[in-house]
């Protein structure tokens, strides 16, 4: 593990216009919106309980909010008629803000713009240009364009999620771009004029799940698997989240052969674009059809044509035999998938779920699949991996925001 690993704040990602090395754990503030970022309302009250801090606190804090914006009063909530003082609730402002968010696929980049609770607003797509430089112009000129589309809502923050590995501190590595230390937060964040972070797609969705199951109290530690051109896995544990090294390169014994000039990688075996050509090398689909992409494929397999259906099994079954030997070292309370190769062929979830469950030797584990699927989990990843900043320190964002203002 790099030097840039071990820097972490407790999403576990690089983020902002900020020295990583001094970047605050969540703040009380912060604390206080993830919660109003999953509720519709709540009281001080309320909030207090669940933060477990003192209500003067968790009132000062939301003082601090509503003055912010961020937050408001829910008046309109409250009982009418009833005498005697009312708790009056609060909720997250999803009208006046937003935050951009982009996701560099290996074939398709998605830029989006959703408010605080990290909702789409919009977004566009287009290929992943060659370069670094191109890619970042691409995004910074669809964010900018965004900008204009929204003049009535104050951006605070813009992420990137990338099926990339931080190979040093801000620097990232993409084999599939071939992209090698490239300072992609730095890049952004100087066109952009925004606080930037900058987070591998499973360690973003890691960290998204993660907190989710907090908030409910359903497990302290939790496994993810990210897998459509490329495959990322990333551990959360206590509210930290931390890559998992690389489990791109993990031997499947296939005989695809892989960029890294090893044969039967896991992320070669498994990636869309490798089903889309073993499809039209076996004369599964033809040309045109391959040009649909991987939809070709899944829907002759949903219509019963036995080629197309051993392929969607026979990559089902290296992804679950994978997915089984990681999670027996890492042996985690929860075990979530997603990902277009994991979810976009439904019919594929049981067989994922019974070769894990059969290469394991541990109890069962039961794998959630991601209810986000098509697009919607690289927006989320995306507008998730933007709020970093918003949900970590959301008081000390907006100070610092008024402050370059002047
Ligand atoms: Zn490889």
């Amino acid at each position: 593990m790099t030097e840039g690993c071990e820097v972490h704040h407790d999403m576990g990602i690089l983020y902002g216009n900020f020295d990583v090395r001094s970047q605050p754990r969540t703040t009380l503030a912060g604390h206080i919106l993830r919660i109003l970022r999953v509720t519709d309302a709540a009281t001080r009250t309320e909030l207090a309980t669940a933060v477990g801090s003192p209500l003067a606190t968790v009132t000062r804090d939301v003082a601090e909010l509503v003055r912010h914006g961020l937050v408001f009063d829910r008046h309109d909530l409250l009982a009418k008629g009833v005498p005697g003082r009312q708790h009056v609730p609060v909720s997250l402002n999803t009208e006046n803000f937003m935050t951009f968010g982009a996701h560099v696929g290996a074939r398709v980049t998605r830029v989006v713009v959703g408010d605080l609770r990290a909702e789409a607003l919009d977004f566009d797509e287009f290929p992943t240009p060659a370069t670094p430089h191109a890619a970042v112009e691409s995004v910074a000129s669809t964010m900018a364009r965004y900008r204009e589309m929204f003049p009535f809502r104050a951006v605070l923050a813009a992420g990137l999620a990338i099926g990339a590995q931080f190979s040093q501190i801000g620097m990232i590595d993409h084999a599939r771009l071939g992209w090698h230390a490239v300072p992609i937060q730095r890049m952004l964040a100087e066109i952009t004029s925004l606080p930037v972070t900058v987070a591998p797609t499973a360690e973003a969705l890691a960290a998204l799940e993660h907190e989710v199951a907090a908030l409910e109290r359903r497990s302290s530690s939790l496994l993810y698997f990210y897998i459509r051109e490329t495959v990322g896995a990333a551990w959360a544990l206590d509210g930290i989240v931390r890559p998992l090294g690389s489990v791109a390169h993990i031997s499947t014994g296939s005989d695809v052969a892989c960029p890294c000039g090893r044969i039967g990688c896991l992320e070669a075996t498994v990636a869309e674009q490798t089903l889309i050509d073993r499809a039209v090398r076996d004369g599964v689909v033809t040309d045109d059809e391959a040009d649909e992409g991987i939809a070709a494929v899944y829907r002759l397999a949903s219509s019963g044509d036995s080629d197309a259906t051993n392929l969607v099994r026979e990559r089902a079954w290296y992804i679950g035999r994978a997915v089984g030997r990681i999670r027996d070292v890492i042996n985690p309370d929860a075990l979530v998938m997603g990902g277009q190769a994991v979810t976009g062929f439904a019919d594929t979830m049981p067989e994922i779920a019974r070769v894990a469950r059969e290469r394991s030797v541990l109890p069962d584990l039961p794998i959630r699949f991601s209810s986000l699927v098509d697009g919607g989990i690289q927006t989320t990843a995306a507008l998730y991996t933007s709020l970093v900043p918003v949900l970590g320190d959301p008081i000390g964002l907006m100070h610092a925001g008024t402050s370059s203002q002047r």
